[in-house]
């Protein structure tokens, strides 16, 4: 099964994503992590990233493209994968279907997480990340137990440079222009199921899980 997870930034994927590899036993991949620990590192990879990330901008596709194929190729994907962050563009979409075509396979869902705008960007603004694991944060939303420490493994809990204000908004507009077509592309393939995405993050939870469910039965 591999399911994508497509949604503006802040929509709460990343927060989905963490719950439903539990559930369904997938492979995760979160394009924006692997990036960010790239960055991290200092490698290669993540210098040519790192200023196109601070700028809200995508990093180009041949980059981002490399990344998932050699992620893709994992033992660990093979019984399936959650995508949260690729594709972000039409051409990352069409690249993805070449490869996955290859083995025979292709995106089983694709999963659009729906939230208003004004609630992102309090999502966005009031996000906190784990240094460590990268789980997620909301000041409000979903606090950890204690200040600034993850629930999950101890960790420091940060504020991403691209989510001040300034840069979310860039974020979102390059979310219209050049992702949001991905909604048009997979939904001529019958493969979206729109969630509201403005509920409870368990509503959303169980939202997604019954749309998998009925996609497994
Ligand atoms: P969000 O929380 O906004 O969904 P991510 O963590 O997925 O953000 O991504 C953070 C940044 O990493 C993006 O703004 C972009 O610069 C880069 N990035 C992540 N995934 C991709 C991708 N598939 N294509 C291009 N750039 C990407
Ligand atoms: P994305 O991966 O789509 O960028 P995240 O999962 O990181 O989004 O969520 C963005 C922020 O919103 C985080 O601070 C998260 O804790 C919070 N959040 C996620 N889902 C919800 C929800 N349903 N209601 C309120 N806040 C949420
Ligand atoms: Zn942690």
């Amino acid at each position: 099964m591999l399911i994508v997870l497509l949604g503006p930034p802040g929509a709460g994927k990343g927060t989905q994503a963490e719950r439903l590899v539990k559930e369904f036993q997938l492979a995760y991949i979160a394009t924006g992590d692997i990036l960010r620990s790239a960055v991290k590192s200092g490698s290669p990879l993540g210098q040519q990233a790192k200023g196109y990330m601070e700028q809200g901008q995508l990093v180009p596709d041949e980059i981002v493209v490399g990344i998932v194929q050699e992620r893709l190729a994992h033992p660990d994907c093979a019984g399936g994968a959650i995508l949260d962050g690729f594709p972000r563009t039409v051409v990352q979409a069409h690249v993805l279907d070449n490869v996955l075509g290859e083995s025979g396979k292709g995106v089983n869902r694709v999963i659009h997480i729906d939230v208003d705008e004004e609630e992102l960007v309090a999502r966005l603004t009031g996000r906190r990340v784990c240094r460590e694991c990268a789980a997620t944060y909301h000041i409000k939303n979903n606090p950890p137990r204690v200040r600034n420490v993850c629930d999950r493994c101890g960790g420091e809990l940060y504020q991403r440079e691209d989510d001040s204000i300034s840069t979310v908004q860039e974020r979102l507009e390059v979310y219209k222009k050049q992702t949001a077509p991905l909604i048009d592309y997979y939904s001529s393939k019958g493969l979206v199921t729109v969630i509201n995405g403005n509920q409870e993050i368990e509503k959303i939870f169980s939202d997604i899980k019954a749309a998998l469910e009925k996609d497994r039965a």
